[in-house]
């Protein structure tokens, strides 16, 4: 019974995830003759989808679909002979699609390099051609012919460079591939062995200090298998040496190491320290990276032919081949979520992933997130603490500088300038640190009081010097700046609030001797730049350098004794409840900049409108694990994160009534099973930037004090919100565990 065999044999069913903002998976039949062997969960196929055909991924295969055998299309074509990931990171993302309520099959997707997602093979095949038939058999008219089949003859197999090497055209060969005289079958790269394990003693190290050895020590007594852990130290303290440390164990068994970064760009300093220490292969995932490198460096790691590999954000999802160690630095650092798309922390990712593949994982920073500090302080992850820096350097005195009453043109107070001009004439340099968010230079009429506010947002312009101009960050709309005001027609406009450029103009007229160096996104656009700017403060002759942002993420400048903070206030009053801990953040890290070379100890002044403020106090007069105790105790009182589980639901369009209308609907859906699991509602309301890019922006927030509750409406959400009916351009996303609340 030759049918019933027939149909025996097919039973098979792949069921695919497509790229796409899809919920569901899609059943596939197997192409034609594929040879499935090996062919697991994670596995890519080409799916017909419509009238297009998409790269999918197998999520699993099924013996039977909901959808009848004669409707089910074949796959066109099987792309991986081997899964791109292993069982466990497999698990991880499909346990993320879940987490963060979004579609599996743009989660998958975001996790492999560019090429991948295109469908490009793991590896390039090349084709080789073998003889299949006698050169004897051709006449002698075809005496080209008959060179090119007795040269395949002699090699055995010949590849296209080596006809090319030897004078044959393509069309030669087509003619013998017609006449069935030459087989062709293809062969892929062979993959690059394990790299060569660490030799101990192979390199110099400093000796730990007793701190560190404790650290080190209680890492290692915790075993081999999960365990994850969070290094509090301050900056200075050693971190680095520890994790490099704890990677040599794993290094010296052969196994590989992932560490993240805030922003590679910014630390080739930390860099360049892996790469000196450890004689390994090394693979760093940076933006510089063309797709074909970029493939070439996940390949290496996926094989574990590279030992140690540097990425941000995204390289969470690298594969390994060995694992053992994932390094989590500047763990606090928001740049370890995404915030677009699919919107994931790669700091709780990394937590996660080792836990699936039960190794260690170590998160640093001198100004650890609150959670993790409440994670190390209920026993989750092992606390481990270098309260003092490793060096001979001392710690940086920090005072406020009270500027209530003064009228300050410049942006920098009296003393400010007078302790610049000191430390200058000491030989050292100094850092202005100028947070531009909520302080930038805002045009107003000193008449009226209009401020020039961007028409597509709700923020105001900035004013740029050069070239002269007001600019909207947030959708950079860019405009001449008007000579008089829009609303009373008066000639009375002056600015406010400093930028970068005003201060480097005004710090340059005051020290006219000395450079002044300004690193901003402006001022390091090129691709050299910010080498440039750090090789010239490398120099160490006195210089001023401007920084934001940019400057505060872990570089060591040893010249730098004095660190001026321009204005500290906006996170006293920020909407979002997680100012005050990243107003904190900042002016720890920028102290942190200042003395680190040793014997040159460093000041740091904080300029502020509010020197009595209770938090800026502690800030100043407290260490930071001082301060993070104090925060947690408030939002334990509020029932704030991490003593609650926050997921916002942001919906958007040029209708604001059609956003808003859309969340409420959306609350209604789901309120009495919100009720039931606990959850507190906020909203819908408008964002605190309510326009942007000229749409509305609205808020659903859901708070909740377990997660598997939370879930269990965020689920039930999700799917009613993909059926909502909503105006076409209206947009929203599900965001567990936000962090940008504005
Ligand atoms: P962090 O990462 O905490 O900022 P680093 O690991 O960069 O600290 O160390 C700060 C400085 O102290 C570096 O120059 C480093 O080489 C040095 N250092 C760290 N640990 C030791 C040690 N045990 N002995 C001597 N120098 C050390
Ligand atoms: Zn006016
Ligand atoms: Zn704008």
């Amino acid at each position: 019974m030759p049918d019933e065999e027939e149909s025996n044999r097919g039973e098979i069913v792949l069921r695919v995830a497509v790229p796409l903002p899809l919920r569901q998976s899609f059943d596939y039949l197997p192409p034609a003759g594929a040879n499935l062997t090996g062919f697991r969960p994670g596995c890519r196929i080409m799916a017909p989808f419509g009238r297009r055909k998409l790269v999918g991924f197998l999520l699993e295969t099924a013996d039977r679909s909901r959808i009848s055998r004669d409707q089910l299309k074949p796959a066109a074509a099987v792309i991986d002979s081997l899964p791109l990931f292993s069982r466990d990171l497999f698990e991880l993302l499909r346990w993320s699609a879940d987490y963060y309520h979004h579609p599996i099959g743009e989660v998958l997707a975001t996790a492999v390099p560019a090429l991948l997602r295109q469908g490009k093979p793991l590896y390039e095949e090349t084709a080789l051609w073998s003889a299949t038939g006698d050169p004897a058999t051709l006449s002698g008219r075809a005496r080209r012919q008959r060179q090119l089949l007795e040269f395949i003859v002699e090699r055995d197999h010949v590849s296209r460079n080596d006809l090319t090497d030897a004078g044959f055209s393509s069309a030669l060969l087509r003619q013998l591939l017609d006449k069935g005289l030459v087989r062709e079958r293809t062969q892929s790269a062979p993959a690059s062995p394990p790299f060569t394990p660490l030799r101990p003693g192979s390199h110099d190290r400093p000796v730990p200090n007793e701190e560190q050895t404790a650290v080190i020590e209680t890492f290692r007594d915790a075993g081999s298998g999960f365990r994850s852990a969070l290094v509090n130290g301050v900056t200075g303290s050693g971190k680095t040496e520890v994790y490099m440390r704890l990677m040599e164990d794993e290094l010296a068994a052969g196994r590989q190491c992932l560490v993240l970064v805030p922003e590679i760009g910014l630390t080739p300093q930390t860099i360049d320290r892996f790469r000196q220490r450890f004689a390994l292969p090394l693979a760093v995932f940076h933006s510089g990276l063309n797709d074909s490198e970029r493939l070439q460096a996940w390949r290496a790691a996926l094989e574990g032919s590279a030992a140690i590999l540097i990425g941000t954000r995204s390289a969470v999802f690298t594969p390994m081949a060995r694992p053992g160690l994932i390094v989590v630095d500047e763990e606090h650092d928001a740049s370890f979520k995404q915030q677009e798309g699919f919107r994931y922390s790669a700091r709780d990712l990394a937590v996660m992933r080792a836990q699936k593949e039960n190794i260690g994982v170590v998160l640093g920073s001198a100004t650890p997130s609150l959670e993790s500090f409440h994670n190390a302080e209920t026993g989750r992850f092992l606390r481990l603490e270098l309260p003092h820096r490793a060096g001979e350097s001392a710690p940086a005195r920090l005072r406020t500088l009270d500027i209530a009453n003064e009228h300050i043109p410049g942006g920098l107070s009296e003393l400010a300038l007078t302790k610049i001009a000191q430390h200058l004439e000491a030989g050292n340099q100094t850092l202005v640190f100028i947070n531009r968010r909520g302080f930038a230079p805002i045009l107003h009429c000193l008449l009226c009081g209009w401020m020039a506010q961007c028409e597509n947002c709700s923020a105001y312009m900035t004013v740029h010097a050069q070239p002269p101009c007001q600019r909207c960050h947030h959708c950079d709309l860019t405009q001449p700046v008007p000579n008089h005001c829009p609303v009373c027609r008066q000639n009375e406009l002056s600015t406010s609030g400093f930028g970068t450029q005003q201060l480097e103009a005004f710090l340059q007229r005051e020290f006219p001797a000395t450079p002044v160096l300004r690193v901003d996104r402006d001022s390091t656009r090129g691709k050299h730049k910010f080498r440039q700017l750090l090789a010239e403060v490398d120099r160490g002759k006195p210089a001023i350098l401007i920084g934001t942002q940019m400057l505060a993420k872990g570089h060591h400048f040893p010249g730098i004794t004095l660190a001026v903070i321009v204005n500290a206030d906006g996170g006293l009053f920020s909407p979002d409840f997680r100012g005050q801990e990243q107003m904190a953040q900042v002016i720890v890290q920028v102290a942190g900049r200042a003395g680190r070379g040793s014997g040159r100890p460093g000041e740091v002044l904080v300029q502020t409108r509010h020197g009595d403020h209770r938090t800026l106090d502690k800030i100043i007069n407290s260490t930071y694990s001082e301060f993070a105790g104090h925060i947690l105790d408030e939002r334990r009182a509020a029932g704030m994160p991490p003593f609650s589980h926050l997921c916002l639901v942001r919906a958007e369009s040029a209708n604001r009534e059609a956003a808003l209308s859309f969340l409420r609907r959306a609350r209604r859906g789901i309120e009495a099973l919100g009720r039931e699991q606990r959850v507190h509602f906020t909203g819908p309301l408008p964002a605190p930037m309510e326009k942007r890019q000229s749409r509305f922006r609205m808020h659903l927030l859901l708070r909740c004090g377990n997660r598997p509750g939370l879930h269990t409406v965020l689920a039930t959400l999700a799917t009613q919100l993909d059926a909502l009916p909503a105006p076409g351009d209206l947009r929203w996303h599900i965001d567990v565990d936000p962090i940008d609340l504005l």
